[in-house]
């Protein structure tokens, strides 16, 4: 029998792996506007390795990456490294941060403030429903929960450099998902973070191997604008097909629907999400900058949000014995920063990371690289499910699988291969119903 003939628009994580679910059953299509598949595990040439223009690493309690990792025969190259976590405060400098014996040694609080943080932080772990925190802002959560002096320190500048203005609506539910994800990769030294030996590109060449060995047609450089139905099939500039499942960004799944009937109250839904964008700064030095991993800053007049030294997790060797130190910057498109290039934005930087580190020389830099994403983070507001659209479309056989959708957890690698597999799931159970 003719296999149905499905489009899947969109070759992140997301996208490969319901293309890597369906190929049995489906002749698939897979569509990517860029030139390579992975979306934003993007990677580029640094020195003869491959490194991700966005940082990344997982967390041990990402079964559902750690599971494509071991299947397609790569967890040998699997490194778990219990990594320095670093706090930078305003005027004050950078401190330790991220284990129990950091907060006792942590000088901008004072003991009663301490002890407020680390209870507050315990109850945070101890929630086990998060239904609970439905109707509470992390701002009101965080008010009540820590003293005012622990809150305005720690936690806010964090909210604020993801979050910007909207920090005030964010659920307690996004806060309480992300402490409690990482809770099993906590050590008391640090977090054991796992990065893939010579990067993630490594998994994506193994699924892309698997993909057309699996007879999936993978179509790049090819920009879905809209899509068009006749006939009970749908068209796209690639092809006609029995069923179309989106993986962009739900504002982009709008506009690519919108010359179809669909559902008013769920065209709807597709716009009742809001995003932040984020701009990343990777730049290769001659010496070190920090002895952290990650440096969480929490300075508002400090134009960033983090600093990621890769190399105190990777040796330097495989980046031609340079650091590579990423700086992380959640803004939205309409920030002056956002237009900038990257020696522009460096300039920007420059004094900032000399506030940060002193002996910091703009001559340590070889080469800055730039990237960016329009819709990075999705803006988890109260009440956040009602307002996630169902994976299928009433009525059609259109689906959706954006980042958007994935909730109570936060975005992420694991979570876009985990929503892979329940929309194939779903689509598969649909047929067969
Ligand atoms: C700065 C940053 C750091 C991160 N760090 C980590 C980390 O350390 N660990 C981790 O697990 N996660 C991390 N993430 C999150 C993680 O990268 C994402 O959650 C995940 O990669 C999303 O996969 P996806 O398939 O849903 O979307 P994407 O990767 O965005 O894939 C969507 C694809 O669809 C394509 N597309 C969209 N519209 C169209 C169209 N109309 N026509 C054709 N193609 C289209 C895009 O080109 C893209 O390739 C990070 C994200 C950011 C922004």
């Amino acid at each position: 029998m003719k296999k149905k003939k499905v489009a899947i628009i969109g070759a992140g994580y997301t996208g490969m792996i319901i293309a890597k679910e369906l190929c049995h059953e489906y002749d698939v299509d897979l569509i990517d506007a860029r030139n390579e598949i992975g979306g934003m595990t993007a990677t580029f040439d640094a020195y003869g390795t491959d490194l991700e223009y966005f940082y990344r690493h997982i967390f041990k309690s990402d079964k559902y990456a750690i599971d494509l990792i071991k299947e397609l025969g790569l967890d040998d190259m699997m490194e778990w490294n219990v990594t320095r976590m670093g706090y930078y405060v305003k005027d004050k400098g950078s401190y330790d941060f991220g284990t129990p014996i950091s907060l006792l040694k942590f000088k901008p609080l004072d003991l009663w403030s301490k002890f407020r943080f680390g209870l507050g932080f315990i109850k945070i772990k101890l929630i086990r429903d998060y239904h609970k925190l439905e109707n509470v802002t992390a701002d009101e959560w965080l008010s009540k929960n820590l003293n005012k002096k622990s809150y305005e320190c720690i936690f806010k500048p964090l909210l604020i450099s993801k979050f910007g203005e909207a920090y005030k609506e964010i659920s307690m539910v996004w806060l309480w998902n992300k402490l409690v994800a990482r809770n099993s990769s906590s050590k008391n030294n640090g977090e054991a973070l796992g990065y893939l030996k010579g990067s993630y590109s490594k998994l994506t060449k193994k699924v892309e191997e698997y993909l057309k060995d699996n007879g999936v047609k993978i179509i790049l450089n090819t920009s879905i604008t809209n899509i068009t139905k006749s006939n009970n099939k749908y068209k796209l500039i690639t092809g006609t097909y029995d069923k179309v499942i989106m993986t962009s960004s739900l504002p982009v799944c709008k506009e690519l629907i919108k010359g179809l009937n669909i559902d008013k109250t769920y065209a709807k839904k597709l716009i009742s999400v809001d995003y932040t964008a984020a701009k990343v700064l990777v730049l290769f030095l001659k010496k070190s900058f920090m002895p952290y991993y990650w440096l969480n800053i929490g300075d508002s007049d400090i134009p960033f949000g983090g600093l990621i030294q890769h190399t105190n997790m990777q040796d330097k060797k495989m980046y031609g014995n340079n650091h590579v130190l990423y700086i992380s910057n959640y803004m939205y498109p309409d920030n002056p920063l956002y237009k900038m290039n990257k020696d522009e934005l460096l300039d920007e930087y420059l004094p900032h990371l000399k506030k940060i580190n002193p002996d910091f020389d703009k001559k340590w830099v070889k080469r800055v690289e730039v990237y960016h994403e329009d819709f990075a983070q999705q803006i988890v507001k109260n009440n956040y499910y009602k307002h996630i659209p169902d994976n299928k479309i009433p009525h059609e056989q259109l689906y959706v699988a954006s980042m958007a959708q994935i909730y109570p957890e936060d975005r992420g690698m694991n979570n876009a291969i985990k929503l892979g597999i329940e929309v194939a799931n779903l689509i598969i159970k649909n047929d067969n119903k």
